[in-house]
């Protein structure tokens, strides 16, 4: 099964990620660390792309479209993916369902994490704490939110129409999470 798991920054797609991918021997796909990986590996796509994430600003739809074909068109990733941090707008909504199709695959769920926004900022400052990430500051926290609500808010709806939409309470606690998400993935 592929699975898109999609909320606000610090909604904690990262960790019920791992967790699923464990549990149902997925493979978790995270475009933002394979960005951060580019800076970290200071490789001319990183130079591009550093000022952007930092700001909490989207990199480009072609740039991210690129990493991913990557995976999705790999035989070893096949119908294991959970897409973690993408699709960010509608358009990347759109191009994920036409390179699944052309690789004669779909998406099976998408699980949407609701957390508030003085959740986030909590989540984020504690973050910040242990992974020292650049974009985790107060003020790029907002920023990231406000991104979220304008360009990727939008693709529920898209979402919602073709019935794969499973909207999760975030703001329980981890496992508490992590059962609910594997309900509904075994309700599959
Ligand atoms: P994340 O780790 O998912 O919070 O992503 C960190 C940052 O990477 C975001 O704030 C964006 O700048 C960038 N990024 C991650 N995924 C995408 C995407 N699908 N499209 C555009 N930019 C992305």
């Amino acid at each position: 099964m592929n699975i898109v798991i999609f909320g606000p920054p610090g909604a904690g797609k990262g960790t019920q990620s791992k967790f699923i991918s464990k549990k149902f021997n997925l493979f978790q796909l995270s475009t933002g660390e394979l960005l951060r990986n580019e800076i970290k590996n200071k490789t001319k796509l990183g130079s591009k792309i550093i000022t952007l994430i930092n700001s909490g600003e989207l990199v480009s739809d072609d740039v991210v479209s690129n990493l991913i074909e990557k995976f999705i068109s790999n035989n070893i990733y096949k119908n294991r993916l959970i897409f973690d941090g993408y699709p960010r707008n509608l358009n990347q909504a759109k191009n994920l369902d036409i390179l699944l199709k052309k690789y004669d695959q779909k998406i099976d769920i998408v699980l949407k994490l609701s957390v508030s926004l003085e959740t986030i900022k909590k989540r984020i400052l504690e973050r910040q704490r242990q992974e020292n990430r650049a974009d985790d500051n107060e003020l790029v926290a907002v920023k990231r939110y406000k991104t979220y609500e304008e360009s990727t808010e939008p693709i529920l709806e898209y979402y919602n129409k073709s019935n794969l939409l499973k909207v999760v309470n975030g703001e329980t606690s981890i496992t508490e999470i992590n059962v609910e998400i594997s309900g509904l993935i075994e309700a599959i």
